[in-house]
């Protein structure tokens, strides 16, 4: 199968490439520099077995023409739409997340429409963001499924950079359904979403130095050196994770793999519950060389007594996906093992 991939110097979109490449498909990448290009292309040189990669470049997807060009590569089937900003180092709310998550997932679209007949279906990245209500974090009451929605709209991207954040992931998606539900449009394929809360798990992209690691696996990076050693943060409002393997598998079958029963779907990809005090016990049991940076008096980051918060179901999900979660261990030991190539390069 023949796939545009968008991000390709992302941290989930490196496991979808991988992923996609090992199974022999076609992938057509973009990144916004020669510079990312090259790393991609250094990382997988032509194989046999191994499907054939293209590098494209896009440089910025706030603009409303950004994929007009790539989406002509003859012969693309499916569309997997992961690059959005996932950051909180903005200033402007407006230009540097909306734009781009919104005009990206937009223009795209139209730009398939218009210029890519033989697109059968894409897949947006979305996320619990979407999903999750700011008011009901601590309601037991509340059960976050595929069914939810974050009521969250324009008028709060000033609030504070998570709730922008969150904006703009909604925002995105939003206008995705309607732009597939409306026959104006002429959309010849379907749509699935993705839906992850907090992705841990091994960095396969370019890193230049662990500064610069993705924000889900930053706290992983604290962690192990030694921002957590007086005190462990709190964990924050997700408290549900999931690993970056899964969240690329569900990319690859939601995109190449399933047919007709994942047409139209939101997939809320979950493993499990998680706190910061969790992840810390996991570094601690597996890796004795950061028993200083994480002594046994570091309190903080334990998950919320019981009552005070929400609940989650995504067993549609993981019927239809039939991925055997990966636990929290496994995922936080290889992220540390990985953490650690980049510390000896
Ligand atoms: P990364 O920051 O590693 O990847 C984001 C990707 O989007 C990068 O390829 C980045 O390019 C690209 N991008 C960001 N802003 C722009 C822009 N203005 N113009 C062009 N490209 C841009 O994060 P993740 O891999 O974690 O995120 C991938 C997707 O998954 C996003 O849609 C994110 O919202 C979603 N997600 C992530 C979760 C997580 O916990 N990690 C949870 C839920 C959803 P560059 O490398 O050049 O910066």
């Amino acid at each position: 199968t023949k796939v545009l991939l968008t991000g390709g110097s992302g941290f989930i979109a490196a496991h979808i490439l991988e992923q996609l490449l090992a199974k022999g498909h076609s992938v057509v990448t973009t990144v916004r520099s020669e510079d990312k290009a090259s790393k991609i292309r250094e990382a997988y040189p032509a194989q046999s077995g191994s499907g054939e990669l293209v590098v494209a470049i896009v440089p910025d997807i706030a603009q409303p023409d950004a994929f007009d060009e790539v989406v002509k590569t003859p012969g693309l089937e499916v569309v997997l739409h992961t690059a959005s900003p996932f950051h909180f180092k903005f200033k402007d709310p407006q230009k540097e997340l909306i734009d781009p998550a919104l005009i990206g997932t937009t223009s795209i679209l139209k730009a398939i429409a218009r210029d890519a007949p033989s697109v059968r279906r894409v897949v947006v990245t979305s996320s619990f963001a979407a999903i999750v209500d700011e008011a009901s974090i601590a309601d037991p009451n509340t059960t976050f499924s595929e069914k939810s929605w974050n009521p969250v709209t324009m008028n709060d991207i000033h609030k504070n950079p998570a709730t922008a954040y969150r904006a703009s992931k909604t925002l995105a998606e939003k206008a995705a359904w309607e732009f597939v539900k409306d026959p104006a449009n002429n959309a010849k394929f379907d749509l699935v979403t993705v839906n992850p809360p907090m992705v841990f798990g091994p960095v396969v992209h370019y890193l230049s130095n662990l500064a610069s690691i993705n924000t889900s696996n930053e706290r992983i990076v604290d962690a192990v050196q030694g921002r957590w050693e007086k005190e462990i943060p709190s964990t924050g409002a997700a408290l549900i994770w999931v690993d970056v393997r899964d969240v690329a598998a569900a990319h690859v079958k939601a995109g190449v793999e399933l047919g007709d029963e994942v047409s139209g779907k939101r997939l809320f990809v979950v493993s499990s519950w998680f706190s910061n005090s969790e992840v810390a016990g996991v570094i601690r049991k597996n890796f004795p060389e950061y028993a200083d940076k994480l002594p046994e008096t570091a309190k903080g980051g334990e998950f919320p007594p019981e009552g005070e918060v929400f609940r989650w179901d995504n067993e549609e999900t993981s019927k239809v996906l039939g991925i055997d979660w990966i636990p929290l261990e496994k995922s936080i030991v290889d992220t540390v093992k990985s953490i650690k190539k980049v510390e000896g390069q």
